[in-house]
């Protein structure tokens, strides 16, 4: 590669994808997730989680790591996770850092085509802002002063990836527990945390990317036809239907009672995709 080649073949064992999860979703979301997943789920992927699930483990063959975080919704326990998601990455050695929710689908092909437009060597962060400003917070500073700050991070929800090379510079901050410690230096939950790290500590800048969606935005306008060209879409989970339907059960309204789903559109033969896929 030349210095000035920025691209880089890079495979899906390259990238290092964080699953975060919760006991009470093991049997739902994460169940379906493995049964979407599964292709890739031996390759790349580390679900994290806070009780051990030895049946689950061994049933999917998925790795699922227990972080003996809290299993409350809160911003300690949910910085804690996020802090042995980054460890376990960069024990890794794979060159890029990709988190997702577990309600959330990565479009594989279409991520990998992004990631190989920079070399994980650079400084490069990745996501959805989720404000249309930058947040405003105050740092702790010492002697129990505050500081205002200023920043955009990319929104946890909607998944967000970080090369190597900028991972590495946010080890005095986020490895080895001190990611719990910068987090409540500025007291803001786990993505705004990253966001703080990489650009008021790092002076690194979130590339707005906004083919990174949670499932808080309309995803019913977005085009059908542009789907695959996404990064990741959130899911909406469908009672009415009586299960659990992969991110966007979109219910087209000239064709009702009709669904696909992202999974389906990428990978027709697989488990759970409806006989006639009409695109
Ligand atoms: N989550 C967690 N602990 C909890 C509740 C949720 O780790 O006690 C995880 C959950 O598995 C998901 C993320 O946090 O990956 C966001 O949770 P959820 O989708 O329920 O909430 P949202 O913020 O999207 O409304
Ligand atoms: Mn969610």
């Amino acid at each position: 590669m030349s210095s000035n080649d920025v691209h880089e073949s890079l495979e899906l064992k390259d990238i290092f994808i964080a699953v975060k999860t919760t006991k009470k979703y093991h049997r739902s979301r994460l169940k379906l997730l493995i049964e979407t997943f599964q292709q890739y789920l031996h390759l790349q992927t580390y679900i994290f989680t806070d009780s051990e699930d030895v049946a689950l483990g061994i049933q999917s063959g998925v790795t699922l790591i227990n972080t003996n975080c809290s299993a409350a919704h809160t911003r300690q326990a949910l910085c804690c996770k996020m802090s042995v998601e980054y460890d376990k990455f960069i024990e890794s050695q794979k060159k890029w850092f990709c988190h997702v929710d577990d309600d959330n689908y990565m479009v594989l092909p279409s991520l990998l085509r992004l990631l190989s437009s920079y070399h994980h060597s650079q400084d490069v962060y990745l996501g959805r802002p989720s404000l249309d400003h930058p947040i405003e917070a105050a740092e702790k500073v010492k002697n129990n002063g505050m500081t205002p700050v200023k920043f955009w991070f990319a929104t946890g929800g909607a998944g967000f990836c970080i090369s190597r090379g900028l991972a590495l510079k946010m080890s005095p901050w986020a490895s080895l527990g001190n990611f719990i410690t910068t987090a409540e230096k500025i007291r803001l939950p786990d993505d705004c945390t990253i966001g703080y790290i990489i650009e008021v500590l790092l002076d690194v800048h979130l590339t707005h990317t906004y083919l990174f969606h949670s499932h808080l935005e309309n995803l019913h306008t977005l085009p059908i036809g542009t789907v695959l060209q996404q990064f990741t879409v959130g899911f909406f989970f469908s009672k009415q239907l009586g299960f659990f339907l992969l991110f966007y059960c979109l219910i087209q309204a000239q064709l009702p009672g009709r669904f696909k789903t992202v999974h389906c559109l990428l990978y027709p033969d697989a488990g759970r995709c409806p006989e006639q896929q009409n695109h």
